[in-house]
């Protein structure tokens, strides 16, 4: 069988796991970013699903607090924090429970080959997630995908890993979720393109003399999601939109000249699928990141939840653009990486890791985010069909280049 058919089959035949969460026992679920705004969520629809999910592991960077209120809350049976400073707090927090404690990176790669779950939730942040969830794919886990990051880096290798070890990797990202939904039952079916849909940002419509002087603050408002820091501002950039078409080509096997991206402002069209003959199909509802989180987790199910209902009759006009790619260059620069391929995309994901952060401790203004992320591009060596070590290594030289040039 051909490798995007197989792909195909996986993603839409398996019921992955454990056994089906809607008849039979608890799904044991390992949250990796369990503190985030993706991590939260999944615990939300976990707490209102108690008889379909267990909580066997969550994971935090810094967040001591929340992970051990989250640990206690939902008996986790396993946690990590990452900043190793913290262990000892976490530990006596929860030495009165069965709860085991870990740290460090290290940690969390060992956690995720751990036998006691069945499903990973990936919603760490950024190229930390990347490590941890080819560990779990390694080790037959299914995967719930939040951390775009982990495909944009290296998604030939972790589609090609998930394949060999039939692993189904199941879309969070809404847009994702949405291309994912649309083919349920097409298996067999050609995909003509997709169209992703973008809501704009909150700069929608504005210019670069605009931009220029926008302020971190300013930028964190996104019109219509609420979301963590990195990705507010991937948004605001329309570079979130970038990563979005490499995610959605290694998800679904497309060709990059399949994946076309719309603005809709309104984010109730979270993105269609045009077939071969010419049928497009879409996956609507208000914005909400439960949603795709919950599907990811009870696919191949659905189940009811109480989550606000998009009206029709409510006045609300539906609209799309193009997006202005002279503006957002950023958009330009993710489609051109894209296109040329090799470790191009690890490559902008790292520098635009490193001027997200600048940016947020108002170290860069908005516009210079680009051009960090266009000076590393060109300073980097191309390699065109990289190993695993080698996009390690074209991460680190990038990251290392562009804090250099930041001064950071
Ligand atoms: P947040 O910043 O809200 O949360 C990130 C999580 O990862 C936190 O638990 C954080 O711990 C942890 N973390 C941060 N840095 C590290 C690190 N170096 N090593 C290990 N863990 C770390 O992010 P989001 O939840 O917004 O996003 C998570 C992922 O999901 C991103 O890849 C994003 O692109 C994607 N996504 C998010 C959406 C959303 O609505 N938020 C929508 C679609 C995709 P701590 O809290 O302790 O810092
Ligand atoms: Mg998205």
């Amino acid at each position: 069988m051909k490798e995007k058919e197989q792909i195909k089959n996986l993603q839409s035949d398996l019921s992955f796991g454990a056994p089906d969460s809607n008849r039979e026992s608890a799904k044991r679920i390992a949250i990796f970013g369990s503190t985030g705004s993706i991590g939260t969520q999944a615990l939300d629809v976990i707490a209102a699903n108690p008889d379909k999910f267990s909580v066997e592991v969550l994971t935090a960077q810094n967040n001591d607090e929340l992970l051990v209120h989250q640990a206690l809350k939902f008996s986790a049976n396993v946690v990590v924090i990452g900043d190793e400073k913290k262990y000892g707090k976490v530990k006596e927090a929860l030495a009165a429970t069965d709860v085991k404690v870990f740290a460090g990176e290290k940690a969390l790669e060992e956690v995720a080959a751990m036998d006691c779950y069945d499903l990973m939730i990936a919603a760490i942040v950024g190229y930390a997630g990347l490590k941890p969830t080819l560990k779990a794919i390694s080790n037959n886990k299914a995967i719930a995908l939040a951390n775009k990051e982990t495909l944009v880096v290296a998604g030939d290798i972790v589609m090609r890993k998930a394949v060999e070890n039939r692993v189904p990797i199941i879309p969070v990202d809404s847009e994702h979720s949405a291309i994912f939904q649309c083919l349920v039952g097409e298996t067999r079916n050609k995909i003509e393109k997709v169209i992703l849909t973008a809501s704009g940002g909150p700069f929608l419509g504005r210019k670069p003399n605009y931009l220029v002087n926008v302020k971190r603050e300013h930028a964190l408002q996104h019109p219509n999601w609420t979301m963590g820091a990195k990705i507010t501002i991937d948004s605001a950039t329309l570079m979130n939109k970038g990563l979005e078409m490499i995610e959605a080509r290694w998800l679904f096997n497309l060709k990059p000249e399949q994946i076309q991206v719309v603005i809709h402002p309104q984010s109730i069209i979270h993105s269609m699928v045009q077939f071969e003959d010419s049928s497009i199909k879409a996956q609507m509802g208000l914005p909400d990141m439960k949603l795709p989180i919950q599907y990811a987790m009870t696919f191949p199910h659905r189940i009811p939840n109480t989550f606000p209902r998009y009206d029709f009759r409510k006045p609300n006009t539906l609209t799309f653009e193009d997006p202005d790619i002279k503006t957002f260059r950023n958009l330009a620069l993710a489609t051109e990486v894209l296109f040329k391929g090799g470790n191009l995309p690890c490559v902008l994901n790292a520098a635009n890791e490193i001027a997200v952060y600048a940016f947020l401790r108002n170290r860069i203004n908005f516009l210079d985010m680009t051009d960090v992320i266009e000076k590393a591009m060109e300073h980097i060596t191309f390699i065109e069909k990289p190993t695993l070590e080698e996009y390690f290594e074209s991460d680190g030289e990038a990251r290392n280049f562009s804090a250099d040039l930041i001064k950071l």
